[in-house]
């Protein structure tokens, strides 16, 4: 399958690198952490025990999500805004450290990138698990402090308090049991934390080039 995975901690740049990397190459853009905030949005909605896995897999299976362009309905309301509140923030890592709602999120994923033939996706466990044969892996980075000053930038806030909620987050991905935050073996690391945006599409889409060149010569 036709994939770029594009991995890494909050704030590293992804969505915004992978989307324009969606553009630039005529990919669509998958953002699997939406997914998994969209889980996140119908848990805090029914009331469920995030910290019962068992439960909170039984309603992932259960949760229509639609994700087209940069929206994403959950049981058919639009939740495109809801998601990324604080409050979802400090759920969805919990949520996303249980197993069963890992298994469900893989297999949307592996059918959405199916149904649309490839695509550019973005996450954490993408190039580990969710698609190990990715024609490119890329894991981004970039300093603690460059990360809190993007969200900040991006969506306004207390930088303090953004600092200690992704911190809290990458703390949380990287410990868990099942498919932690990590750089696959075979991904390329790119800090961006001194680069331009242009510069990491320039570098990425490169790699792709010299990746799909060495497929076609396979
Ligand atoms: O990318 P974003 O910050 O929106 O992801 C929200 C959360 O979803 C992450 O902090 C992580 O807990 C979870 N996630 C995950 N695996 C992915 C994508 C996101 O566990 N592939």
């Amino acid at each position: 399958m036709r994939v770029i995975a594009v991995d890494g901690p909050a704030g590293a740049g992804k969505s915004t690198i992978a989307r324009l990397v969606s553009a630039k190459v005529g990919m669509p853009f998958l953002d699997t952490g939406a997914m998994y905030r969209g889980i996140a949005f119908a848990v805090l909605r029914d009331g469920v025990d995030q910290n019962d896995a068992d439960a909170v897999g039984q309603l992932a299976r259960l949760t229509e999500l639609v994700l087209e362009d940069d929206a994403l309905w959950v049981d058919g309301a639009d939740a495109t805004q809801s998601i990324r509140s604080a409050e979802i923030n400090s759920v969805v890592s919990v949520i996303a450290a249980h197993s069963p709602v890992r298994a469900e999120m893989r297999d949307q994923q592996r059918l959405w990138i199916s149904n649309h033939n490839g695509g550019v996706v973005e996450g954490r466990d993408i190039g580990t698990v969710v698609f190990p044969d990715a024609i490119l892996k890329v894991f981004l980075t970039a300093s603690p402090t460059v990360r809190a000053n993007r969200r900040v930038e991006q969506s306004g806030g207390d930088a303090v308090h953004i600092a200690e909620s992704i911190a809290q987050r990458d703390h949380l991905d990287s410990t868990r049991q099942d498919s932690p935050l990590m750089p696959a073996e075979d991904s390329v690391v790119i800090d961006t934390s001194e680069m331009s945006i242009d510069a990491v599409i320039d570098v990425i889409a490169q790699l792709f080039k010299d990746a799909e060149s060495r497929q076609v010569q396979r």
